[in-house]
């Protein structure tokens, strides 16, 4: 195997996604690209609103903006931007040393958990969760432990609070979820939070909250509360892949606390975990982004295309939970083997990803971040998919 071996694991954990986006290169190249249905990637098609384009401008014909090294954690006045914006939103007291810019929130994600996980530790998520946890925890050298959701992939407290052994860590939370759709409630977190401080005085060991929330903007007709009131020893992590669509430029950033324990210890330990592997968020972008504080895409391009798409699936007959948030759909395979459902879509050049994947097998994975178009003319092929199996 000329790979290392502790990269053969990944490698196979990385390779459904990737199989369906090289399948969809495939299929493209020989059906046309209109013929076939690719819902396999959450890549933002939504363009960035208009002012991104102005502000990046304004910044390049900017004589006095900085290309050259600056703190690790990023750029003082960006992080004061952060800081401002989150205090005014969430009234949580955050000063620019406890935010660090990062390269994304794989980048977030990444550092917090190097800079909070001993070796052999492990990290607490409910599944399904997304697929890059295992990335992130491996690179953590943390033992990725997960606990089963309610029937409605909200959370299960007593399924977390039996999973968190003396070797639990960190928690780690996506919502609004991908691969699922959910928004969890305020009442949900406030227990999760009662939950974490029973458990951190069981074990005599702080437990951290790490709060994964590049979708927060993308929500539909909820409210996605702040887990800042939650519990206090959490790390807000986000970016503006989604919200903004430029998942290509890398940016987003961490959050910790200030009432964390340890606050400013773990924001610098992350500050510092950045430095040893990508040294700082892209220069240019940390100031797109600080200048545009509370900016959005267009959400109801994704409300619409959940709306349509949500209809044309229950007419078919499939089911599943309206998410609430994010833009995916997670099904039940109306067969047990997802993954062979998934193939039956196939047969009708729709691609889309199996729950397995996911750590929620009997359920397959639909991104709605593509043109109205592939989701109606999809219908047919989803409604034949059905039917072969019924
Ligand atoms: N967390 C979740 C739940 C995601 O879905 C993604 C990307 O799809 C990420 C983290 C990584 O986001 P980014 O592209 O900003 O690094």
């Amino acid at each position: 195997m000329p790979i290392a071996d502790k990269m053969v694991k990944m490698v196979e954990a990385a390779s459904m996604i990737r199989k369906m986006f090289e399948e969809g290169i495939r299929m493209k190249e020989k059906f046309g690209a209109d013929h076939v249905f690719d819902f396999s990637l959450g890549n933002p098609d939504v363009p960035p609103p208009k002012i991104m384009q102005e502000t990046l401008l304004d910044l390049i014909h900017d004589d006095t903006v900085s290309h050259g090294y600056m703190p690790n954690p990023g750029f003082m006045h960006v992080r004061q931007a952060v800081a401002d914006y989150l205090n005014q939103t969430f009234n949580v007291g955050l000063t620019p040393d406890l935010i660090v810019m990062t390269v994304g929130a794989a980048g977030a994600l990444n550092d917090c958990l190097r800079a909070l996980i001993n070796p052999g530790e492990e990290l607490l998520t409910p599944a399904p969760y997304f697929v890059g946890y295992n990335q992130y925890a491996f690179v953590a050298g943390a033992t990725l432990i997960t606990a089963s959701t309610r029937p409605d992939f909200h959370l299960d407290l007593e399924a977390i609070q039996t999973a968190i052994t003396e070797k639990t860590r960190v928690v780690l939370i996506n919502s609004p979820n991908n691969p699922t759709g959910a928004v969890y409630s305020a009442e949900e977190l406030d227990g999760l939070g009662r939950v974490l401080e029973a458990a951190s005085k069981k074990f005599d060991k702080r437990i951290y909250l790490i709060s994964d929330e590049p979708y927060r903007k993308i929500a539909y007709d909820v409210t996605v509360p702040s887990v800042f009131d939650a519990y206090n020893h959490t790390i807000v992590l986000t970016s503006y892949s989604k919200e903004l669509s430029l998942a290509g430029e890398r940016i987003g950033y961490l959050a910790v606390h200030p009432k964390a324990e340890d606050a400013r210890l773990i924001a610098g330990a992350a500050g510092v975990a950045n430095t040893m592997m990508y040294v700082n968020a892209p220069s240019l972008f940390q100031q797109v982004v600080g200048r545009l504080q509370g900016i959005t895409v267009d959400i109801d391009i994704y409300r619409r295309r959940r709306d349509i798409f949500c209809q044309g699936l229950k007419q078919a007959g499939y089911e599943f939970d309206v998410p609430d948030g994010a833009f995916y759909l997670f099904p039940k395979s109306p067969i047990e083997n997802d993954v062979e459902f998934v193939n039956l879509l196939k047969d009708q050049n729709i691609l889309a990803v199996p729950g397995t994947g996911f750590g929620g097998p009997g359920h397959f994975r639909l991104s709605y971040a593509v043109p109205d178009k592939t989701i109606i003319d999809s219908l047919p092929g989803f409604k034949k998919a059905i039917q072969s199996v019924k």
